[in-house]
């Protein structure tokens, strides 16, 4: 079981796997005001990143379930760098119908809405892991300005404008949904930066190293269009960020 290889490849060298930083996954630790023991469940974990630097930083205890193997592999070694090994376990599979069998305080989906079918059935399928008074976390993008074309759409690659919702609208759904949003962290131009540019290296080398791979043309066509068509559309349309919900 795995994701597409394309993401094996361009983000192998990423630790986060989203357009946050270091910086942003700190800052939205801080904000939660999780106290040591604070029980996190994170379905489509990475490479780990948010538990890892949380149980270092904040003495969180942590659950993270993925389906990419690699990733799954990474996030275990940044646990034993870190010295968190004790505190947080990776495990590799499908987080699809996951629910906790002891429930949590905090259950998140960072960027892997699909996992449930979309926000709302991932704010239903986290909310069976959730202990009552617990806190919903979900990382998911917004358009900074609605794009005028579904081409531009595409451009970001959207399926369809419709994908997303402006962030008013985001929270709006939250809302309906019968949520409070109780604390927002948006990325920023720089984590984006950080996100997109950093695969353009990773695929360049990666070029380097296998150039008669399978992938090896796929990969060669991206780092070409990629930086101009990120410029062009992701960057001026796209916005994400992770917002944290208490049922009302
Ligand atoms: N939350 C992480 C990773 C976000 S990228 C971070 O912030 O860095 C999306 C992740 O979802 C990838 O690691 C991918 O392997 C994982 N994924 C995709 N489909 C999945 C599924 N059905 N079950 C579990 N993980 C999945």
């Amino acid at each position: 079981m795995d994701i597409p290889r394309i993401f094996t490849i361009t983000e192998s060298a990423h630790r986060i796997h989203n357009p946050f930083t270091p910086e942003k996954y700190a800052t939205l630790g801080a904000v939660l005001r999780m106290e040591p023991g604070t029980r996190v469940l994170d379905l489509g974990s990475g490479s780990g990143e948010m538990l890892c630097t949380w149980a270092r930083d904040y003495g969180i205890t942590g659950l993270g379930i993925d389906m990419s193997p690699l990733f799954t592999e990474q996030a275990k070694r940044r646990a034993k760098e870190l010295g968190v090994s004790d505190r947080v376990t990776f495990m590799h599979g499908n987080a699809a119908g996951y629910v906790a069998s002891e429930k949590v305080d905090v259950a998140a989906c960072v960027g892997a809405t699909w996992i449930g079918g979309g926000v709302a059935g991932t704010v239903g399928l986290l909310a069976q892991s959730l202990r009552s008074g617990g806190i919903i976390l979900i990382g998911e993008p917004y358009w900074l300005r609605l794009p005028p074309t579904e081409d531009i759409a595409k451009g970001c690659h959207a399926r369809s404008v419709s994908d997303f919702l402006p962030l008013a609208g985001l929270l709006a759904s939250f809302g309906n949904l019968g949520y409070d949003v109780v604390e927002m962290v948006l990325a920023d131009r720089e984590g984006w930066d950080r996100y997109e540019a950093a695969k353009w290296l990773t695929m360049r080398r990666w070029l380097e190293a296998n150039p008669n791979d399978d992938m090896a043309g796929e990969v060669r066509a991206q780092l070409t269009s990629e930086p101009e068509r990120y410029a062009t559309y992701t960057r001026r349309y796209l916005g994400w960020g992770v917002f944290a919900l208490m049922a009302r």
